[in-house]
């Protein structure tokens, strides 16, 4: 069959990636912005995950309102355009979705590994992820959750990070470059005959609750089946087809350095309380990632927020790094209000599938995200009790 795949991020190349393999003919159209990369800007960092979003409580917005600094900013113009989207997400707090979205990242990681043995790709792979936390009992808590290892303060310290009461050891986690896992995942593709129309903005056409094809900027593709996987810009295909599948933008930011003789963390670290990610890649190269700023599609951070991010860092490494910084890059995370993806087919049409959602784990549910999209292409059955916390129908009311 022939399938249209309408972005190219992570997501939309993973669902490629195995369509291909079942020999189906795939082609994917993106406008490749480079102001919104978001799937080569992001910390790399795959692990067994809980949560695909951080805790929106309305008290914490307030607090940032009135000038406490940290990673979560969301801005008043953007309550005003959708409040029911934030109501429902303060409501729903941080319960509910936990299993399985675990057990989602456990088996996206599977396959991350069998993809990695499989294909010879450089990509800086790290094994072993810590998370870190202010509070020791949140870090026993979510070693609980999770089933990754308790390590207190001192076995912090010993890995490379000070001031954290304890951690979580995810010694199966993964940790990529994600720049690099991009760049070679599109010229992989390319190689094993996914055509690449890059450069092009995408729209659907359609009728009587079919997709007749996709209209890029200088031709129009036809397939037999189409998906959406836009990132944060699906919303804006799909309600143009009448479908609002509830997905808003959470811009972060991610600076890449290098380190002066060489950054001495071996073991990449994602922050909780403060929202930071610090990824080593090669022995000189180091990634620093932060900011979950609802702010919709807007690329400028202040000087002031860099800042905050890298001098936040610097109290908690144990070695003093001498850095100059090499790169920069905006990304926007697509998040919904129930902190859930959205994966499945188009509520009122045949032949059209969205794939997306994937907020702060989108790497790191690629890969299952695909293999869902591949098993419903292919018409496979599959068990609803997993499938409902997906299914775009959630939002067709
Ligand atoms: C700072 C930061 C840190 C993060 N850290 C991690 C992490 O450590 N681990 C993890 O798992 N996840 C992380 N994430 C989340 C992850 O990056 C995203 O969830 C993931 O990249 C989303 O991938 P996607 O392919 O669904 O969307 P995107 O990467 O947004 O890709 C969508 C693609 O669609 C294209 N597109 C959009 N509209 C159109 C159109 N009309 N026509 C054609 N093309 C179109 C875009 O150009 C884009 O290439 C992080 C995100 C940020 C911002």
């Amino acid at each position: 069959m022939q399938i249209v795949i309408l972005g190219g991020g992570i997501t939309g190349m993973f669902s490629a990636y195995y369509l291909l393999k079942d020999g189906h003919a795939v082609t994917i159209i993106d406008k490749d912005s480079p102001s919104d990369q978001t799937s080569a800007f992001n910390s790399g960092q795959l692990t067994a995950a809980f949560a695909s979003a951080p805790r929106i409580y309305f008290n914490e917005i307030f607090l940032s309102y009135l000038g406490r600094k940290g990673a979560i900013w969301i801005s008043p113009k953007q309550i005003l355009k959708d409040p029911s989207w934030f109501f429902s997400a303060a409501r729903k707090g941080m319960t509910g979705f936990e299993k399985g979205i675990l057990s989602l990242s456990e088996k996206s990681l599977e396959l991350f590994r069998i993809f990695f043995r499989e294909e010879s790709i450089e990509v800086d792979l790290i094994k072993g992820v810590i998370e870190l936390y202010d509070r020791i009992e949140r870090a026993k808590e979510v070693a609980g959750i999770t089933n990754a290892r308790f390590v207190d303060g001192n076995e912090a310290l010993e890995i490379g990070y000070k001031n954290f009461g304890g951690g979580v050891l995810f010694e199966d986690g993964l940790s990529v470059n994600p720049a690099k896992l991009f760049v070679q995942l599109r010229s992989k593709l390319s190689q094993m005959g996914v055509k690449m129309i890059l450069g092009q903005e995408a729209n659907l056409n359609v009728t009587q609750g079919r997709v007749n094809f996709v209209k890029a900027d200088t031709s129009e593709v036809r397939g037999d089946f189409y998906l959406v996987a836009a990132g944060s810009r699906s919303r804006h295909i799909c309600k143009m087809i009448g479908y609002d599948p509830k997905i808003m933008p959470a811009r972060g930011l991610s600076m890449i350095f290098s380190v002066k003789g060489g950054s001495q963390i071996r073991t990449p670290g994602f922050f909780e309380d403060y929202g930071i990610g610090v990824s080593p890649h090669d022995s000189v190269t180091m990634r620093m990632t932060s900011f979950f700023q609802m702010v919709g599609f807007n690329e400028k951070f202040k000087q002031s927020e860099r800042s905050w991010m890298i001098n936040t860092i610097r109290e908690h490494l144990t070695a003093d790094i001498d850095i100059h910084q090499i790169g920069e890059g905006v990304g926007y995370r697509p998040c919904t209000p129930d902190q859930l993806p959205v994966i499945g087919k188009v509520p009122g049409y045949s032949n059209l599938f969205i794939a997306s959602g994937n907020c702060r784990i989108g790497v790191t549910l690629a890969p299952v995200t695909g293999d869902i999209v591949r098993s419903l292409v292919n018409g496979r059955e599959l068990n609803r009790d997993f499938t409902q916390f997906f299914d775009p129908s959630r939002f067709s009311n």
